[in-house]
C-alpha cells in the first residue's frame, strides 16, 4: 500500500531534478573560490551557495561621489554624501526604552556630525576611530546638533585582518582600498577628481555579520578569475535587444566606471532575468500539460447537486464551470486558476469542480489558509450537499490542531479513499498524509500560498491532480504572469444577484474627532435591526499584533537591507481587540449585547466556536483581527467597522469589507481612521471607500504600494525571488520577454539547441527546490 499513513516514509515529498546538462562555471561552490569561513558566512547570512548565486547579489544601488557635501555646509532634512574619518565612537542606552544607541563621530578635517544607530552596537566592529569612508544619510537635527540617523556607509578602510584571510593574494586590492589610500592627493587634483566623483560605489545589501565591502571584495575575486560564461539569453535576441554579453553585465553591475555602465548592466541583467523566468515558467506549464492524468467527467452526483441547489448559477460561474469542465475531461491536468469579486460564488464554483471529480471516485484536497477557514469550508460544504450527497463524498477535515485520534481518523479517511472530499490547512502538506486517489487539489485564497506549496500537493497524486486556485484578490496581469504564469486564468466577476451593494464611508477622526461615538451608535442601531456587526483592529493587545498583519506591518525587518535602516519613528499604539472589547462592553447602548473576540492567539476549537456561534446568530458583534479577512461567510452581517483602517493593505480592505452585505441586507463598511488628510495612508482608505470593484482596486494598490510589496510572500526574498525585475514598472519588458521566450520554446521545447538557457531553467528550479526543501 503506497500511501500507508502509519508509514509516512512512503510517501515522501520528491522534487523532481533533472541531470545538469553544462557544467557552469557559476556552479562552483563559492568555499572554493572564497576559502570556507566566509563562504559559510554569505551562506549564512543569505542563502549564497555558488559562484553564480554571489554574482546575483546585486548592488541595492551605488554611492555617488559626485554629490559630496562638506561637513561645514550640511542643508537640513536633505540626502548627503559626505567622505570623513571616525573620531570617536560612544554607545549609551536609551533612556525612555529599552535598548541602545551607538553615536559615532566623524569628520571630514572642516565640520564634525554625529551618526546614531539604535541597537546597532555591532557597528563599532567596522567605525573604528581612524576609519574612512563614505557615509550617505539625511540631515537630521536632534536637540540642536546635527545628525545622521542610521546612514548608509562604505568604508575604505580593510585592515581588519580578521576579515582578510581568506583573500586570494593582490586579487582584493578592490578600488575602494586603492581610493583609500589616494584619497588625500586625489581630492587635490581637480581632473582626477572628476573621475574619481564619477566612479560609483557599489552598495550591497548587507546584514549584520557581512558588510557590504566584505560582499564587494568577494565579488571582485571571483569576477578576476571567473572564466569565460555562457550566456542564457539566445544570440539573437540579445543582438535584437541590443544586450550586454551576460559576462560583461557582470562585469559592469559590479565594478562600473559610471553610472551609464551600471545602468546599462542592470538593464541587460534585468532583461534576462525576466526572460529566464518566463522560460521556465513557460517550460512548466508545458510539462505540466504534457504529464499524464485520469479524465474527470461529471455525472449523476453533480446533476443531483445542481438541481437541489436552492438559485441559479450566475453567468460567471457557469462559464468558468463549463471551462473546468472541459479542463477536468482532458487527459492532460488542469492548472487553473480562478479570480473572483469577494462573495461572487467560487466556493460554489470549485464544490462543483469536486463533485465532478467524486463521480469517478477521485477525492480532492482543499487547502484553505487558516483552521477558521477550513472550517467554514466544510461546514459549508456539508450544507450546501444535500444529505445523500453528504454521506456519499464524507467530506472530513485535517488541521494541524485536531486532537490525535482524529487526526488518525482522518488521516485514514483520506488514505483509504473513503473521504472524497479532504478539507484542510497546511497540515494536508504534511509529509503523512496521503490519498488513494487524489484527482483534484483546490487552494483557497492563494495569496496566502506560494508555488512550492501547490507543488507539494501535487505531489500527493499517484497520477498528477487537476489543480485549482481560487483568489479574491484580482491580479493585475503582469502580476499574474509573474506569480502564476504556469496557470490558465479565469475570472468571476459577476456577484449574485440580489445582492444589496455596500455603503463604505471613511469616519476621518484627523477631521472630526468626535464621530467615534456615532460609529458607536450606528452600531447599535445596526443591532437593534437583528443583524449582526463586526469590528475589525490591527492588533490584539498592546503588545501583540495577529500574525496574519506581520506581512503589512510597517517596520520592515531589518535583515537584508545593510545600512538602510531607516529610523522608524515609532508609531503610536494601533487600535486592540482585548480594549476595544473592553470599551464596547461599557457603552450602555451595547449593554444587552452579546459581543466576543476572534484572533490569532485563540485556540482552534475557541475559534471554530466562536464562528459558529457568530454565525448562528448567537453572538451579536464580533471584534476580531484579520482573522476573519478571507472567505468568512455571515450573510446576517450587515456591518463592518474597521478601526485604525490605514494600518491595512488595499486589498486587505477590500477583502474585510467583503464580509458584510453578502446576504440580501445591505452592507455597511465604516474606514475609522486618524491619518491626516493629504497623507498617503489616508489616501489608501479614501480609495477603499470609492469603489468596490475589485479589480480597480488592484490597480490602483499597485501604483500605491512600493514595489516591492507587490507579489507579498510569494515573493518576500528567497534566492528565487525577484531580483532586478519589478512587476509593476517592467510591465512591459515582462510582456516582451515572455513572447520571445515563447518563440524560442515554440520552436524547440527542449531547448536542445540553447544550452545555456537549458542549463539557467535547471539552476532556476534547483534554487526553488532548495528553498523549498529548506522550508520544510
Ligand atoms: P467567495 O467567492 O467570496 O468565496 P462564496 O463562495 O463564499 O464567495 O459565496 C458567497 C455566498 O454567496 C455564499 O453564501 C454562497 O452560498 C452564495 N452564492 C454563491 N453562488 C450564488 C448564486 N449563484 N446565487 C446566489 N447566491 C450564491
Ligand atoms: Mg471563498
Amino acid at each position: 500500500m503506497l500511501n500507508d499513513p502509519a508509514n509516512p516514509a512512503m510517501i515522501r515529498v520528491t522534487t523532481q531534478r533533472y541531470p545538469r546538462t553544462v557544467a557552469s562555471p557559476l556552479d562552483q561552490k563559492l568555499s572554493a573560490v572564497l576559502g570556507g569561513r566566509t563562504a559559510a558566512a554569505f551562506e549564512k547570512a543569505f542563502g549564497l551557495l555558488t559562484v553564480g548565486d554571489l554574482l546575483a547579489h546585486y548592488p541595492r544601488r551605488y554611492a555617488r561621489r559626485g554629490e559630496l557635501t562638506a561637513l561645514s555646509e550640511l542643508p537640513l532634512d536633505e540626502a548627503v554624501t559626505i567622505v570623513a574619518e571616525v573620531l570617536a565612537v560612544s554607545e549609551r542606552a536609551m533612556k525612555a526604552r529599552k535598548g541602545s544607541i551607538l553615536e559615532v563621530r566623524i569628520t571630514d578635517g572642516k565640520g564634525i556630525i554625529t551618526l546614531t544607530f539604535f541597537n546597532q552596537a555591532w557597528r563599532k566592529k567596522d567605525l573604528r576611530p581612524g576609519a574612512r569612508g563614505i557615509f550617505a544619510g539625511k540631515v537630521g537635527d536632534y536637540r540642536g546638533s546635527l545628525q545622521l540617523a542610521h546612514p548608509d556607509y562604505e568604508l575604505f578602510e580593510t585592515a581588519d585582518a580578521e576579515h582578510n584571510e581568506n583573500r586570494a593574494d593582490g586579487a582584493a586590492d578592490t578600488l575602494a582600498q586603492t581610493l583609500a589610500d589616494t584619497l588625500a592627493e586625489t581630492l587635490a587634483d581637480p581632473a582626477r577628481t572628476k573621475a574619481w566623483t564619477e566612479l560609483p560605489i557599489p552598495i550591497y545589501p548587507a546584514t549584520s555579520t557581512v558588510a557590504s565591502w566584505q560582499l564587494q571584495k568577494a565579488i571582485a575575486v571571483v569576477l578576476d578569475t571567473l572564466p569565460p560564461i555562457d550566456d542564457p539569453v539566445p544570440d539573437a535576441i540579445a543582438r535584437i535587444r541590443g544586450l550586454l554579453s551576460f559576462a560583461r553585465a557582470l562585469e559592469l553591475v559590479h565594478r562600473p566606471l559610471t553610472d551609464a555602465d551600471a545602468a546599462a548592466a542592470r538593464a541587460s541583467l534585468r532583461f534576462q532575468e525576466a526572460f529566464v523566468l518566463q522560460a521556465a515558467l513557460l517550460q512548466q506549464r508545458q510539462r505540466l500539460r504534457t504529464a499524464a492524468t485520469i479524465p474527470r467527467v461529471a455525472g449523476a452526483l453533480l446533476d443531483v447537486f445542481d438541481a437541489t441547489l436552492p438559485f441559479t448559477l450566475t453567468g460567471d460561474q457557469r462559464a468558468v464551470g463549463e471551462q473546468i469542465a472541459i479542463d477536468l475531461a482532458d487527459s492532460s491536468p488542469m492548472n487553473r486558476l480562478v479570480q473572483g469579486e469577494v462573495g461572487s460564488g467560487k466556493t460554489l464554483v470549485a464544490l462543483r469542480a469536486m463533485l465532478a471529480v467524486a463521480q469517478s471516485g477521485g477525492q480532492t484536497a482543499l487547502l484553505a489558509p487558516t483552521e477558521v477557514l477550513a472550517h467554514q469550508h466544510l461546514r459549508s460544504i456539508v450544507r450546501t450537499l444535500t444529505p445523500d450527497l453528504a454521506a456519499r463524498l464524507r467530506p472530513t477535515i485535517l488541521t494541524g490542531q485536531l486532537p490525535m485520534a482524529e487526526r488518525k481518523k482522518a488521516l485514514l479517511a483520506a488514505a483509504s479513499g473513503s473521504s472524497l472530499m479532504v478539507v484542510g490547512t497546511h497540515a494536508l502538506l504534511s509529509e503523512s498524509v496521503g490519498f488513494a486517489d487524489l484527482g483534484l487539489v483546490v487552494v483557497d485564497e492563494q495569496h496566502r500560498f506560494g508555488v512550492e506549496q501547490r507543488e507539494a500537493l501535487r505531489l500527493k497524486g499517484a497520477q498528477p491532480p487537476h489543480v485549482l486556485v481560487l483568489t479574491a484578490t484580482p491580479i493585475p496581469r503582469t502580476v499574474a504572469m509573474t506569480v502564476f504564469g504556469d496557470l490558465d486564468i479565469s475570472s468571476i466577476a459577476e456577484l449574485p444577484s440580489g445582492r444589496e451593494p455596500i455603503e463604505s464611508f471613511v469616519v476621518p477622526l484627523a477631521d472630526k474627532p468626535g464621530w467615534m461615538p456615532r460609529v458607536w451608535q450606528r452600531l447599535a442601531e445596526e443591532l437593534g435591526k437583528g443583524r449582526q456587526v463586526f469590528v475589525v483592529c490591527p492588533a490584539i493587545d498592546a503588545t501583540h499584533s495577529d500574525d496574519e498583519l506581520a506581512s503589512q506591518g510597517t517596520g520592515a525587518p531589518l535583515a537584508a537591507s545593510g545600512g538602510t535602516v531607516s529610523a522608524t519613528p515609532k508609531p503610536t499604539q494601533p487600535a486592540t481587540v482585548l480594549a476595544t472589547l473592553e470599551q464596547l462592553r461599557a457603552l450602555p447602548q451595547l449593554s444587552t449585547a452579546r459581543i466576543e473576540t476572534l484572533h490569532g492567539r485563540m485556540s482552534s476549537e475557541e475559534k471554530d466556536r466562536v464562528m459558529r456561534e457568530f454565525a448562528s446568530g448567537a453572538l451579536d458583534v464580533l471584534v476580531a483581527t484579520t482573522v476573519i479577512e478571507v472567505g468568512v461567510d455571515v450573510p446576517n452581517a450587515s456591518m463592518m467597522v474597521i478601526l485604525d483602517a490605514d494600518r491595512f493593505g488595499v486589498s486587505q480592505l477590500h477583502q474585510l469589507r467583503g464580509r458584510v452585505g453578502r446576504g440580501e441586507v445591505p452592507g455597511l463598511c465604516l474606514f475609522v481612521t486618524g491619518a491626516q488628510g493629504d497623507t498617503l495612508a489616508r489616501e489608501r482608505v479614501e480609495v477603499v471607500a470609492s469603489t468596490l470593484d475589485g479589480f480597480e482596486l488592484a490597480q490602483r494598490d499597485l501604483e500605491l504600494r512600493q514595489e516591492g510589496d507587490v507579489l507579498g510572500r510569494v515573493q518576500s526574498g528567497g534566492r528565487s525571488s525577484l531580483r532586478l525585475l519589478r512587476v509593476v514598472k517592467d510591465a512591459q519588458l515582462i510582456f516582451e520577454a515572455r513572447d520571445l521566450a515563447a518563440a524560442i520554446l515554440k520552436g524547440d521545447p527542449g531547448l536542445d539547441g540553447e544550452p545555456a538557457l537549458r542549463a539557467a531553467l535547471e539552476r532556476r528550479l534547483d534554487a526553488a527546490a532548495e528553498a523549498f526543501l529548506a522550508k520544510n
